[in-house]
């Protein structure tokens, strides 16, 4: 399994990371042992309209009939709770045990959790945590997780009608499926071209190198490179006019989607001097997408 092969090589190159990274192979191990794939039921959209969003820089799955298939994002939820709980944190353990009672008496109400959490509305998932008295960092960690199957299924099924429709029409910084932030920027290829690879789906799309891609500023003399030092694989992208950053790395075998979040704990080092020296990232989403009630929910309601 390519995880264990990952992490492997990790545990004996970068002794350094130790529990961040023993924390986050819990997690994705945790998310790749569901009982069964998460649906991702199909929605029209012709060649046409996949080619208006793109040009326009509204992303695919705005405002898109979806179902959220909130079973399976429950069922990662507990597990990723029960994931935790097994780590033997004694700080955690009363947050932890705040959020299962949420949980399962009803104050957290399901359906409307994960929906926040696959639009990126952090602000409500916020909002929940402080209406169900549970600590907010963590509840929007594991839903976030808990989501993030959902939305690479329907990013696997979008992605070829994005290229069909023509991919280079996507010109912006955020996800072009979901609207997230790019998480990491990969230099791919021998002529190094910028791919930016989401922080909620995974997703890579092309970049383009001589823009912030959070606030599109393209004036060279206020964005910068950092290197770290002792650092050869990855640098630092900066903009002066939003104080955004973004790590960006030679990516000669970029990783799959779900093994994201690994090469986020690798690089967590870059973070640390990204912060310091004032950037940071943004939150939320680079385009607040919302989802559309399917047409059968509207009718249970008028009845
Ligand atoms: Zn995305
Ligand atoms: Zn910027």
């Amino acid at each position: 399994m390519l995880l264990d092969r990952r992490v492997a090589g990790l545990r004996k190159s970068r002794p350094d990371l130790g529990e961040a990274l023993d924390l986050q192979e819990v997690l994705v191990r945790t998310a790749l042992t569901a009982a069964r794939p998460p649906q991702a039921e199909p929605f029209p959209l012709p060649r046409e309209a996949a080619a208006a969003r793109a040009r326009d820089g509204v992303p695919l799955l705005h405002d898109q009939p979806i179902a959220l298939d909130v079973n399976f994002a429950a069922d990662l939820f507990s597990r990723l709770a029960n994931s935790l709980a097994d780590r033997d944190q004694p700080e955690l353990r009363p947050q932890l045990d705040a959020l299962v009672e949420a949980a399962t008496t009803g104050q957290l109400d399901p359906e409307r959790l994960f929906a926040e959490a696959f639009v990126q509305h952090v602000d409500h998932v916020a909002e929940l945590a402080a209406s169900s008295g549970v600590d907010a960092e963590l509840l929007a960690t594991l839903a976030h997780q808990a989501v993030a199957p959902l939305l690479r299924a329907y990013a696997e099924r979008l992605m070829p009608v994005l290229e069909r429709a023509g991919g280079e029409l996507w010109q912006r910084g955020y996800c072009p499926i979901c609207g997230g932030w790019p998480l990491l920027g990969e230099l791919r290829g021998v002529e190094l071209s910028l791919w930016l690879r989401c922080s909620a789906c995974g997703s890579g799309w092309r970049g383009r190198r001589l823009d912030c891609p959070y606030c599109a500023n393209d004036d060279h003399r206020r964005l910068g490179t950092l290197v770290p030092d002792g650092e050869n694989r990855y640098r630092l992208s900066v903009c002066e006019r939003c104080k955004g950053y973004l790590k960006v790395g030679n990516a000669f075998d970029p990783p799959p989607p779900e093994l994201l979040p690994i090469e986020d704990v690798v690089t967590l080092h870059l973070d640390v001097v990204a912060i310091e020296r004032g950037y940071r990232r943004p939150g939320g989403s680079g385009y607040r997408i919302e989802l559309a009630v399917p047409e059968g929910e509207w009718l249970e309601e008028l009845a």
